[in-house]
C-alpha cells in the first residue's frame, strides 16, 4: 500500500484526488471532452416483459436519462449539432463524446444499432460513443458491432450491475444476476472493448459494508470482502492479481425520484441521512478503487423537480467540494487501501 497521495490533476485551482473521467479525457485527447446525452428511442426488457413489468424500482419513465435528447437516425445530426452550438460558446475547443443514456441501448436489431452509432459519428466533432446497456442484453450481433466501432472510434460501454448482491437485484426488480455481469463483462473485455460498471450506493436492505462489497467485486479485488464471500469473478480466472481491466466506475447515490415504482413500495425510505454521511461512504468506497480506474460519477443528477429523497441530493457541486475537502483534510486519495497489483 502505497504512502505518498496521488494527485490525478492539479488544475483548476484544486488537488483532484480521483482519477475522474474529465480530466483523463482531457489529458487523452488534449482538450476539453464533453458527453451529449442521447435518447436513442430504445425501451427496455424490464419494462416490455421480455424480462420484466415495471422495470427496475428506481427507474423513472425517461429510463434514468431525464436530460437527454430524443433522436432517431435521421434527427440525431440535428440534435447533436444543436447541443454543441448551444455548448460551443463556453467550449469552443471542446470534443465531444455521444452518450446514449437512456433505457437499454444494445436493445433493438444490429442493424437498427449500426444505423444510430454511425449517424452519431458522422458529426466531425463527436471523437467517440459511450453506450449504456444491461448485461442481457449484448447479443453476439451487437456484440461484433461494439467491437468493430471500437476499432474505429474511441468507446465505452456502460453496464448497469448495480449491486453484486442477487436479493437486493430481486427486491429492486432488476431481473438480471451478478453472473450476466460477469458474462458480459468477460465478452466485451476479451475484445478489448473498455468497460463502466455502474453501481447505486443506498439501495433498501444493504449495509454499507454490503455496498463497499459491490465496489469491491466491481474492481476484482473480491479477497478484501468484509462481508458475505462471493465466487470471484472470473475474469481473472487464469491469473486473480491480474491489474484490474475495468475502465471506469460509476458511483452514485440511490435518488428517490417520482415516476418510479420505488416511493409507493418503500414509502418514506431516505437512503442516507445526510451529505456528510453520503460522502464519508463514498471516500471509504473510493479508497477501494484502484488508481487506474476512471472514476464517472460520484454524486447524483436526477432533476430536482422529480427528486423526493435524499432531499440534498440535487446539491451536487455541495456534495462534490465536500468529498474533495475531506479528502484533502484526511490526506487520502484514490485507491490508497486498494491492493497493490
Ligand atoms: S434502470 Fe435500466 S434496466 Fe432498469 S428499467 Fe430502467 S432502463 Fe431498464
Amino acid at each position: 500500500m502505497s504512502s505518498d497521495p496521488i494527485i490525478f490533476d492539479r488544475s483548476d485551482g484544486q488537488e483532484l484526488r480521483i482519477n475522474m473521467i474529465g480530466s483523463w479525457l482531457k489529458k487523452e485527447f488534449g482538450r476539453k471532452i464533453v458527453k451529449l446525452s442521447i435518447d436513442g428511442g430504445f425501451t427496455c426488457p424490464n419494462r416490455d416483459g421480455t424480462k420484466g413489468t415495471g422495470g427496475c424500482l428506481f427507474c423513472s419513465d425517461s429510463g434514468s436519462g431525464d436530460m437527454a435528447s430524443r433522436v432517431d437516425a435521421s434527427s440525431i445530426r440535428t440534435a447533436l449539432d444543436d447541443q454543441i452550438r448551444l455548448l460551443s460558446d463556453k467550449w469552443p475547443e471542446a470534443g465531444y463524446i455521444a452518450y446514449f443514456q437512456n433505457h437499454t441501448n444494445t436493445y433493438a436489431p444490429a442493424d437498427h444499432l449500426r444505423e444510430l452509432f454511425y449517424a452519431a459519428l458522422e458529426q466531425p466533432d463527436v471523437l467517440g460513443l459511450a453506450i449504456a446497456t444491461r448485461s442481457d442484453c449484448i447479443s453476439d450481433e451487437v456484440l461484433q458491432l461494439l467491437e468493430e466501432l471500437n476499432e474505429k472510434t474511441f468507446l465505452w460501454v456502460e453496464l448497469g450491475l448495480q449491486t453484486i448482491h442477487d436479493e437486493t437485484a430481486q427486491a429492486m426488480n432488476l431481473c438480471h444476476t451478478r453472473s450476466d455481469y460477469d458474462d458480459s463483462l468477460m465478452r466485451l473485455q476479451s475484445r478489448g472493448i473498455r468497460v463502466v460498471t455502474h453501481l447505486i450506493l443506498g439501495l433498501p436492505g444493504e449495509t454499507k459494508e454490503m455496498m463497499l462489497d459491490s465496489v469491491r467485486y466491481a474492481c476484482r479485488i473480491p479477497h478484501l470482502f468484509t462481508q458475505r464471500p462471493c465466487e470471484p469473478p472470473p475474469l481473472s480466472a487464469q491469473n486473480p492479481c491480474e491489474p484490474p481491466q475495468l475502465f471506469g466506475l460509476k458511483l452514485h447515490m440511490l435518488n428517490v425520484v417520482r415516476n418510479s415504482r420505488l416511493p409507493s413500495l418503500y414509502p418514506d425510505y431516505v437512503p442516507f441521512d445526510s451529505i456528510d454521511e453520503y460522502t464519508d461512504l463514498l471516500i471509504r468506497a473510493i479508497e477501494l478503487v484502484p488508481p487506474q480506474i476512471t472514476i464517472h460519477r460520484i454524486s447524483g443528477d436526477a432533476p430536482r423537480p422529480a427528486l423526493l429523497a435524499p432531499d440534498w441530493s440535487w446539491q451536487k457541486r455541495t456534495i462534490l467540494n465536500e468529498i474533495h475537502r475531506k479528502m484533502r483534510e484526511r490526506n487520502t486519495w484514490q485507491g490508497r487501501c486498494a491492493p497493490t497489483l
